[in-house]
């Protein structure tokens, strides 16, 4: 029996250039439908799949934040700190602090990229979090 379905996945694994062309047609023709296809994948994952997913997050994040502490000098900037020479033992204790508040507030957590933007125009000064403490609190006053 002609099997239809079986029939097209070969053809697509045949002919990977051109499927990719026919598929990518085929969501700009059917925005909906295909708006709908990801949907139905997207509540379909596993627990299993949702958890990886976190994991490669998680990592990405991780690679990130050393890169953007990196990118501040790799350790506590105020010249103040108790660490003598500005802290910088633990990554996860350091911090990204906003000189200009409002551009924080819109969000409470900024995206990677618009927070990299942020760092190479100057905007953001990493901190060790005793110190991130006592900025926001001479702040507050
Ligand atoms: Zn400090
Ligand atoms: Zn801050």
């Amino acid at each position: 029996m002609f099997d239809r379905k079986e029939y097209m996945k070969n053809w697509r694994k045949e002919h990977p250039q051109y499927a990719k062309e026919k598929n990518r047609d085929w969501k700009l023709k059917n925005p909906e439908r295909y708006k709908a296809q990801r949907k139905k994948l997207y509540e379909n994952r596993t627990s299993q799949q949702k958890e990886r997913v976190k994991i490669r997050q998680n990592e990405r994040n991780k690679k990130l934040k050393i890169e953007f502490v990196n990118m501040l000098g790799g350790k506590c900037s105020n010249p103040n700190c108790a660490c003598k020479n500005g802290y910088n033992r633990s990554i996860s204790a350091l911090e990204f602090h906003h000189l200009n508040p409002k551009e924080k507030e819109s969000k409470r957590n900024v995206c990677n990229s618009a927070l990299r933007k942020l760092i190479l125009e100057g905007k953001i000064k990493l901190l060790c979090s005793n110190c991130h403490h006592e900025e926001h609190e001479k702040l507050n006053k």
